[in-house]
């Protein structure tokens, strides 16, 4: 494999980083009121959004992972790796950018599978940043989780329609989201990864219910997880992305890059943090000497700087074989496990180093700590990941 960032690439993300440094870090503030439930700060909030997002449109930073046929920047896989890890370095760089999750992994699916009427509804508008959207498969128990065979949301043909019956949670962005992706059973006499569908729904229509967005810990830029029931929802038959009982094939093509773009956003966020340590560490005095003087202090830096550079090129490999055409299941899984665990150890050591100073909401180490953590269980938790590592280390050795 070749390592090498070409030039332009490496260009763009330096341009990158200089515009969420100078246009979306300051935005930062706002974000925290708005988390604060002021609600003018939230629409000041929206409207600067609207203008940072106009200002990367016309920087040509939009959409880095799309085909300029829908407005973004044409990057391949492996180009994205640097730019979206720079877009990273603060929660709602994605959001400026056009390439957060879920609407990001959402395009790549109605990109690879929507026909001609669903592209012109519902990506064309996403990928204008004029709506957003989400993705809702998971249940709560007894339902679909870590493992999607469980699913237990049905949809029914009823003539020119189906039926949709279930209860899903985790639904991201359900706040903000004008449309949703929704994983059914459509054929329960097969097994459920030959019988399911996925189904495109406006998050308004009847039969819709946002029972509640589920609190949880950490920082919310995507717009609340939200907990929805279905009850005899009905959509036209052309509501079916992709072909009938192929969802999982579908979601297949959806998750793997969707992983590693959350490995490339997360590691922005912990090459910030270490950044911070770094500043912190120069500058305070402790024992006489700066903390940067301690060996304990420098160590953690050391190991935080090691983790981080094996973390990006495991992301750079898993991408490059996406790109030569493999399905890269078991490299995704290594590298989603080790970014997730490297993020949540970066962002640990940046607040030991920093000390009280790293607890308080001063800095904004505390809420990525909290934040972060949901990566090492969204898209896989890791044990799941390491039991298909494992799988394919068994295969290897020669037993099926
Ligand atoms: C912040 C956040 C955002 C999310 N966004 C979305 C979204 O947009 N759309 C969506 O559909 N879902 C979303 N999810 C749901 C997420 O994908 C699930 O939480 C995840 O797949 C785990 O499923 P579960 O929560 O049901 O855990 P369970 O399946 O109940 O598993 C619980 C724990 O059991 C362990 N475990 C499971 N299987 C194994 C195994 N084989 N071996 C060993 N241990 C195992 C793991 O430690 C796991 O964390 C989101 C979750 C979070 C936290």
């Amino acid at each position: 494999m070749n390592f090498a960032i070409p030039a332009h690439v490496q260009e763009i993300a330096q341009f990158v980083r200089k515009f969420i440094d100078s246009e979306v870090i300051p935005l930062e503030k706002l974000h925290h009121t708005q988390l604060e439930k002021n609600r003018d700060d939230h629409d000041v909030l929206a409207t600067q959004m609207r203008e940072v997002q106009e200002k990367a449109k016309r920087a040509g930073i939009w959409a880095p992972q799309l085909p300029p046929e829908l407005g973004g920047m044409g990057l391949t896989i492996s180009e994205i790796v640097p730019v979206f890890e720079a877009a990273g370095r603060s929660m709602l760089g994605p959001l400026a950018l056009n390439c957060a999750a879920p609407d990001e992994g959402n395009m790549h699916m109605l990109h690879l599978f929507a026909n001609a009427e669903q592209v012109e509804t519902y990506l064309r508008p996403l990928a204008a940043g004029k709506i957003r959207s989400g993705f809702a498969m998971t249940e709560p128990a007894p339902g679909a989780g870590s493992d999607p065979n469980m699913l237990q949301t049905t949809a029914v043909r009823d003539g020119d329609e189906w039926v949709i019956n279930g209860h899903k949670w985790f639904t991201t962005g359900a706040a903000m989201a004008s449309f949703l992706l929704i994983m059914a059973r459509t054929n329960p006499d097969v097994p459920t990864h030959k019988g399911a569908t996925i189904f495109l729904a406006p998050i308004k229509s009847p039969g819709i219910e946002l029972v509640r967005l589920v609190p949880v810990m950490g920082e919310d830029a995507a717009g609340g997880h939200g907990e929805i029931k279905f009850h005899d929802l009905r959509v036209p038959h052309s509501a079916i992305l992709g072909k009938e009982g192929e969802g999982f094939a579908l979601t297949q093509a959806r998750l793997a890059p969707a992983r590693l773009t959350h490995c490339m956003r997360w590691t922005g966020i912990a090459q910030r943090a270490l950044e911070i340590a770094t500043e912190y560490a120069t500058k305070r005095e402790a024992f006489g000497k700066t903390l940067s003087e301690h060996q304990s202090m420098q160590w953690m830096l050391a190991d935080s700087k090691i983790e981080l550079q094996a973390a990006r090129l495991l992301v750079h490999q898993a991408a490059w074989m996406l790109e030569q055409g493999s399905q890269a299941r078991t490299e995704t899984s290594i590298a989603k496990v080790f970014v997730a665990e490297t993020v949540n150890r970066v962002i640990d050591r940046a607040i030991q180093i920093c000390g009280g100073m790293g607890i308080s909401r001063d800095l904004p180490l505390s809420e990525w700590y909290e934040s972060a953590r949901a990566f090492r269980i969204y898209d896989g938790a890791s044990e799941v990941h390491r039991m298909v590592i494992a799988r394919s280390v068994i295969k290897e050795y020669g037993v099926q």
